[in-house]
């Protein structure tokens, strides 16, 4: 591989800060979680987002999307409501 080649992955590597949920999906995937939360309140289980990304995402993709959200520091739904807004500059 020349070098220019490997400048050129270096850099499309620092510029891929890329989420799984678009901007869209994780404000629908938070507002969704909050109401619920609101009502049900929070048992320590994703069991609102599963509900959300069960409506809304590709199941292939749900534990991918659960572990990108833990990473954030949202392990259970009020978690994600409280942490992950930020990350997905919402
Ligand atoms: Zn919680």
């Amino acid at each position: 591989m020349d070098n220019s080649r490997k400048m050129n992955m270096t850099y499309q590597a620092q510029q891929r800060i890329e989420h799984l949920l678009t901007p869209d999906q994780a404000a629908a995937l938070l507002q969704y979680v909050e109401i619920r939360i609101l009502d049900g309140g929070c048992n320590h289980t994703h069991r609102y987002t599963q509900a959300w990304l069960d409506e809304n995402i590709d199941f292939m993709k749900h534990e991918e999307v659960l572990c990108e959200l833990e990473n954030m520091g949202g392990y259970c739904d009020c978690e994600v409501v409280k942490n992950c807004f930020e990350d997905y500059n919402l």
